[in-house]
């Protein structure tokens, strides 16, 4: 996600927690603690380089709110990363654990690098020198780092190790997203595209749709729309286009999704599938989005649905799987259209949920097969989304609205509950 692309993601969820907190009428100072960060750290990590230079690179942890427990959120490791943008995510990471319910709070952190340009060995010195230089934020009461864009289960295991060593203790709850023999988690990779699943099933049965045999259309196949597809496919729906950066492919007689995902394993996206599998092409990647279907999801990037192609939309239930798919301009087209529209923070929280799973794990040391993590993410995200149903029910407000109203009543009451210290 690019920098201007987090802030105008940031300044829509901004005008929603807005509207929400006026429904909910919540005082001044309430507002004023729940929108702004709790504690900000900004750190230059010198690191020597494989060639016996010294660089500095700029670090941040935000910790937004942890009124209802220690703080969770990514570490990015990305060439834009600035304190605005580690901001405006830790915000929404507060409210994205208070939808779903898990007893977490909001925090983000990134460097400025990019990874890509650094060898294994200095990637590996900057991972461990920035859990060092900022250990004590972390801890498992404290903050919860995790992998976001350009972080992956490696380099949570070095973070895991240094902040171990430090302590003279094995302490794997400090991080999560680390690999499965030093204390990760089964689920993870599918955890995303089977929550927006768990999402999709308590909306269809509240509108009296039936999945069996619903047609949807997935942009993008990365991590997130690939393990959607899958999931959409075994509960009997037929996926009718899916699309990556090389464009648009679709069958009205449905894809087959794991031949699809065979293929973009093989050949790193999907081009050539409309030769494999007999499918039509378009090289417009956004065609997918006015595809007829039942079920359309967004699972790409960020402003992808706008007032320019909102009114051309068939599908009836949108699942946001991407972070900010649609301004919040496309979304009123879409209100007024009767398009049911599952909110980002909580059709993509399949993700921290797990995540979240992944620290009561830790934290017992007592590890469940795969099967039981995914059906405790099924009993957090139903209920969630019962919960955003209801309330949108309750207050005659879109999804999106409601679950910002869910959350910041829960930020709010903990908050409360727990009083100001003094
Ligand atoms: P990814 O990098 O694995 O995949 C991105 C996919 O989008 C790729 O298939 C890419 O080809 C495709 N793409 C890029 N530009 C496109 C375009 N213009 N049109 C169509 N497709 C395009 O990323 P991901 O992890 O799958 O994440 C996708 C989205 O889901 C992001 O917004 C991310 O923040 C969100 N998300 C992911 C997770 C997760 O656990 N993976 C969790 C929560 C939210």
């Amino acid at each position: 996600m690019s920098h201007l692309e987090t802030l105008h993601f940031f300044e829509n969820a901004l005008l929603q927690f807005d509207e929400a907190a006026h429904i909910l009428n919540l005082s001044e100072n309430q507002v004023a603690v729940m929108r702004e960060p709790r504690r900000i750290t900004e750190a230059n990590l010198p690191i020597r380089m494989d060639d016996g230079s010294v660089q500095i690179f700029k670090a941040f942890r935000v910790q937004h709110n942890i009124a209802r427990g220690p703080a969770k959120g990514g570490i990015r490791f990305h060439q834009d990363v600035n304190l605005d943008e580690v901001k405006a995510l830790a915000f929404l990471t507060t409210y994205k654990c208070a939808v779903v319910g898990i007893p977490m709070g909001g925090g983000k952190g990134g460097i400025v690098v990019n990874p890509s340009t650094l060898s294994t060995n200095e990637l590996e010195r900057l991972a461990r020198r920035y859990m060092a230089e900022l250990a004590n934020l972390f801890g498992e009461n404290k903050d919860v780092p995790a992998p976001d864009v350009g972080t992956n289960p490696a380099n949570m295991g070095w973070m895991m190790d240094t902040y171990s060593m430090h302590n003279e203790e094995y302490l794997p709850a400090v991080i999560t997203g680390k690999p499965l023999n030093i204390g990760g988690s089964g689920g993870r990779d599918e955890a995303a595209g089977l929550g927006a699943l768990f999402c999709l099933r308590e909306v269809a049965k509240w509108e009296g749709i039936q999945l069996t045999g619903a047609r949807a259309a997935i942009q993008g196949f990365g991590n997130a729309g690939s393990w959607a597809a899958h999931f959409f496919a075994k509960e009997g729906m037929k996926i009718v286009a899916i699309s990556d950066i090389t464009g648009t492919y679709s069958s009205d007689a449905g894809i087959d999704i794991d031949a699809a995902r065979a293929h973009s394993a093989a050949h790193k996206s999907l081009a050539g599938l409309e030769k494999a599998l007999s499918l039509k092409h378009d090289s417009d990647p956004r065609k997918v989005l006015e595809y007829p279907c039942d079920i359309l999801v967004p699972a790409a990037l960020e402003n992808q649905i706008l007032v320019a192609n909102a009114p051309n939309i068939r599908a009836h239930i949108i699942a946001e799987v991407a972070n900010g798919p649609m301004t919040l301009a496309a979304h009123d087209i879409l209100r007024e259209r009767k398009i049911r529209v599952i909110p980002d923070i909580l059709c993509n929280a399949g993700g921290v949920t797990v995540s979240y799973l992944e620290w009561v794990q830790n934290r017992m040391g007592f590890y469940w097969p795969k099967e039981r993590v995914l059906n405790e993410a099924e009993l957090i995200m139903k209920s969630a989304t019962q919960n955003v149903l209801q309330a949108a029910t309750d207050h005659k407000v879109t999804m999106r609205l409601a679950a910002f109203i869910v959350a910041i009543q829960r930020v709010a009451h903990a908050a409360e509950m727990r009083g100001l210290y003094a």
